[in-house]
Formats: structure tokens, sequence, C-alpha cells
């Protein structure tokens, strides 16, 4: 093999596996260095957090356990009687495996077919654009690229009153992998993670316990919304504290007894097992040479520009190791616009339009601002509500809490926010996306026609409702 390409990318996780195929296609040569190693203890294995213990495995337990929930819960009513529903934890386990494996082994057919030259090691940025592998040997080899594109994403933060043991004590990755449902389960964090875990051991029948250090649930999302959701949340049982810090956590006799102090002073709990969900860092330990040139805030992430250049002449970073929402689509949009920038084109990743998505029941999901940022910012503009309660096939589909939300500046009736919270608000909300890639104004969406019955009716309707004019729910202000 030359050790001379054109394009190195060290990670391959949806930032710098995109990234790879996407330079190869436009016919450069390009290596990818990743480092994971399968549990055989010599293979290669791709995807990066995402496809091994982020997105698509806990993807794979909240489907199961949702349609879990629904089938011991929910099924009586619409008249179907499955007497006896159980769950076999470890037949659910081995069908995230096989999904995660087909997925990272896809990943190895497409390099193939793309040409890219995976490389097994651990990757080291050495000045002048030189990376040095390591092997899980020991063994190192120096290779040598035009232009280098760091993608070696992020790991959960630890923090030191609850360090994790790997067993009582985990991180999100543990939190993937129980082998039966803890009777009562803590989580420190009600971020987009420890929701979504939360969600998969609650529907399994665990009492999930969620302590959370900010007065606000969920800041980051539209207040109306977050209302919403954590009022069915909590109608499901999840028990989430908010205004709480952890201050401390210890295993004693099998049990994790967790400190926490809330508006009421110093509190204890109990629990079989802790998931510490407290955020993610950007990871780059041993991968950047003190010369290397690249620079990093307090924080490690790393130092780009617009176009993910960092200020290391033909150095680029995407993904969860620079600035931005630590999400798999980010890292891959950005992927793609550095290839297509190091092939000469001139691309830009539109930050304004990256979706949002907590994959709970209800989802969660949105794109562009929330209501609260805008009267932040000083900005007049006026709101669309629809309630899936008042959509047919929200009823049909036994789902009908939650809402369509749709936010347009006053004078221009551009579309500047897009918040769903309900069924299907994964998929619903690209078409928020869409319209506002497309500088659409709600008035645009007013006058689209959307079949009938969907859940996507409801975006009509609220597209409808900012100007006062819905059709199924009476309007919050009178059409001018
Ligand atoms: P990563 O996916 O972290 O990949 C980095 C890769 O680099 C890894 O494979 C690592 O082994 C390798 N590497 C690191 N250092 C080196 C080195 N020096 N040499 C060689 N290789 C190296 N995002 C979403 O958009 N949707 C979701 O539903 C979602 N769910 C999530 C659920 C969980 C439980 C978690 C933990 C995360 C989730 N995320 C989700 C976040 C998503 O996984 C990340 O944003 C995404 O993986 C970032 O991609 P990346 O390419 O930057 O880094
Ligand atoms: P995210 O950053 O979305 O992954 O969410 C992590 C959450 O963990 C944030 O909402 C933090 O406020 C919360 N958090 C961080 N440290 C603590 C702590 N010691 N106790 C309780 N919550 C915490």
């Amino acid at each position: 093999m030359s050790d001379k390409f054109d394009v190195i990318v060290i990670g391959a996780g949806p930032g710098g596996y995109v990234a790879a195929i996407k330079a190869a296609q436009l016919g450069l040569k390009t290596a990818c260095v990743e480092s994971w190693t399968g549990k055989d203890g010599k293979s290669q294995v791709l995807g990066g957090t995402c496809l091994n213990v982020g997105c698509i495995p806990s993807k794979a337990l909240l489907e199961v356990t949702h349609k879990f929930e629904e089938a011991s819960h929910d099924y009586e009513s619409m008249g179907i009687l499955a007497k006896s529903v159980d769950i076999d934890v470890a037949k659910m386990m081995e069908r995230k495996d096989g999904i995660v494996k087909q997925l990272t082994g896809g990943i190895a057919g497409l390099f193939k077919a793309n040409g890219v030259t995976p490389i097994h090691g651990h990757g080291k940025l050495l000045a002048g654009r030189k990376v040095e592998v390591t092997d899980k040997d020991g063994n190192t080899k120096t290779y040598e690229a035009d232009n280098v594109i760091l993608a070696t994403g992020s790991k959960p933060i630890e923090i030191p009153p609850a360090p994790f043991d790997g067993d009582y004590i985990v991180d999100s990755e543990g939190a993937l992998e129980f082998t039966e449902v803890p009777k009562r389960l803590g989580i420190i964090g009600a971020g987009v993670i420890g929701l979504e875990l939360g969600s998969v051991w609650a529907r399994l029948g665990a009492e999930v316990t969620v302590i959370e250090a900010q007065d606000t649930f969920l800041p980051v999302v539209d207040q109306q919304v977050a209302k919403d959701a954590l009022k069915q949340f909590k109608k499901q049982g999840l028990n989430i504290i908010t205004g709480a810090r952890m201050t401390g956590a210890e295993v004693k006799r099998k049990l994790v007894y967790v400190n926490y102090e809330d508006s009421k002073g110093k509190q204890e709990a109990k629990f079989d097992k802790l998931i510490v969900a407290v955020g993610r860092r950007p990871y780059t330990d041993g991968a950047l040479a003190e010369d290397s040139g690249v620079t990093m805030d307090e924080r490690g992430f790393i130092f780009v520009d617009d176009n993910c250049k960092t200020e290391a002449p033909g150095v680029w970073a995407v993904g969860d190791i620079v600035r931005g929402p630590m999400l798999a689509h980010k890292a891959s949009e950005e992927g793609v616009m550095v290839a297509e920038r190091i092939a000469g084109h001139k691309p830009q990743v539109n930050y304004d339009c990256i979706p949002n998505v907590i994959y709970t029941a209800p989802e969660v999901a949105w794109v562009g601002k929330t209501e609260e940022q805008l009267k932040a910012e000083g900005e007049e503009y006026n709101v669309g509500t629809f309630p899936f309660a008042a959509n047919g096939r929200a009823m049909a589909a036994n789902a009908t809490g939650g809402m369509v939300k749709i936010i347009a500046d006053a004078k221009t009736d551009r579309i500047l926010g897009f918040h769903v919270v309900g069924p299907q608000a994964s998929e619903i909300v690209a078409q928020g996306v869409i319209a506002m890639e497309f500088g659409s104004s709600a008035e645009d969406l007013a006058l689209t026609c959307f079949a009938h019955p969907t859940l996507s009716e409801s975006v009509h309707e609220a597209a409808l409702a900012v100007a006062g004019g819905a059709i199924h729910v009476a309007n919050r202000r009178k059409k001018k």
C-alpha cells in the first residue's frame, strides 16, 4: 500500500466515514483510520459511536419497548386481547446487536465499493499533514496526505461524584447492555440520552427516577412543547426531578445510594442501577501531536471556521469534536461539505436548519428557533399550533398527545421555528426542515395540499393557524 493519500480521515463515525466515501466519490485517493476493534479482539469495526453504541442500538431498543408498552397497556382499549405479553431481554439485545452488525458491516462494504482504504489502528496527526497509525500490537506506520480530516467524535462525561464502574454506575453504553430490567433505575441528567434510555427501561417495568440539576425541563426546547412533553412523561410514570443536583453516589450491598440536593435540602435515593448521562465531551485523546498546529477551546472542542477548517493548513475537523450540536446528521453534513471543499467545490452547511429529535414517546422534534429565543432576540412573530387530539389519524393510531407549533416572522411570514411533540415527530419535522431550507412562509404551507387523513395535516393546520385561519380547531386570534 502506498503511504501517500489525497485525503486521510481519522475516525469512522458518521462524520468520518461519510467524508471518506464522499471524498473517494469525488476522485480523491482516500484512507480512513479507525481504532475500534470488535469483540474478537482483531477485526476493525466502522460506524463510530452512532452505529455501535449510540443512535442505532438505542433506537432498536426504543422501537421494541414502545411496541411492548403498546401491547401491554394500549391494545385492550383498541379491542386487541393479547393476554400474556412478556419481554425476552436477551432476544431484544440479540436483535439490537444484529442490526448494529449489519450496519457496521455495510460501511465496510461501502468503503470497498467506493475505493476507500480502511486502516485499522489509532491515528495521530503529526505536523505537516502526516498521520502516525499505531496498530493493536503497538506497531507504528506513518502516512502522508494533502488533506487530513479529524473526526474522532466524543465520549460520555464522567463526573467525580459518580465514577463509572461498568456494573452499577454506567454510562449510556452500559445502559444499552443491561441483561435484565433493573427494578429501580436512577438517571443523572434529563437530556436527550437520559430521557431516551429512561424510556427504554421504564417501558419494561423499571421504576425510573431522573435527577436533573437545572430548574427548567429541556431548556433548549420550546417551553410550550417541553411542558407538554413533561406532562406526558410524568403520566407514563417517569419520575423527573428538576432543580436537583447529584452530589455523590456509592455502591453498597449491590445498591447504588445517590445523594442529591434540591430546593428542600439534602436527599438520598437508592437504585439497582444508575445511568450517568450528563453530556459528552469531544474526544481527541492521543490524536494530536503537540506541534500538529490544531488548536482547541478550554472544553476541548477543536477550533474551526464555518467551513470546518482548523488553524493548521490542510487539516479539517467535523462532527462531535467541533462546535454545534452533537448529532450524527450534523457530523455527516460537515463530512460531505469538507470532502467537497477539498475537491474544489464551495458548499456550506446551513446550521440554522439542523433538526433535533428526542426519540421518546411522544417524540419531541424541532428545527429553528424557539419562542424563548425569539423573545430574547426581540423578534416579532406569530404562532400557530394544532393539537394531535383534533387529528383523525392520530385518534385512529391511539396517539393524540402533543401538537405541531409553527412560529413565523410577524412581518415577512417566513418560518423561523417548527416544533413537534407527538407521534412520528421525528418524521414530521422533516417537513419543517424542507420548508425552512426553501425559505417558505407559513402561508406557503397553508396553501399546500396535504393528504387526508394523515398526521401531517397537523402541519397544515398549524400553518393555517399562524394567520388565525385553522379549520379544525378554534383559532387563538381572529383573522384580520
Ligand atoms: P463518533 O461517532 O464518535 O465516531 C468517532 C470515531 O473515531 C469512533 O469510531 C472512534 O473509535 C474513532 N476514533 C477516535 N479517536 C481515534 C483515533 N485517534 N484514531 C482512530 N480512530 C479514532 N445522534 C443523532 O443524530 N441521533 C440520535 O438518535 C442519536 N442517538 C444517540 C444515542 C446515544 C446513546 C449516544 C451516545 C449518542 C447518540 N447520538 C445521536 C449522537 C451521535 O452518536 C454522535 O453525534 C455521532 O456519532 C458523532 O459522529 P462523529 O463522527 O463525530 O463521532
Ligand atoms: P445533555 O447535555 O443534553 O446530554 O444533558 C445532560 C444533563 O445533565 C443536563 O441537563 C445537565 O443539567 C445535567 N447534569 C449535569 N450534571 C448534573 C448533576 N451533577 N446532577 C444532575 N444533573 C446534572
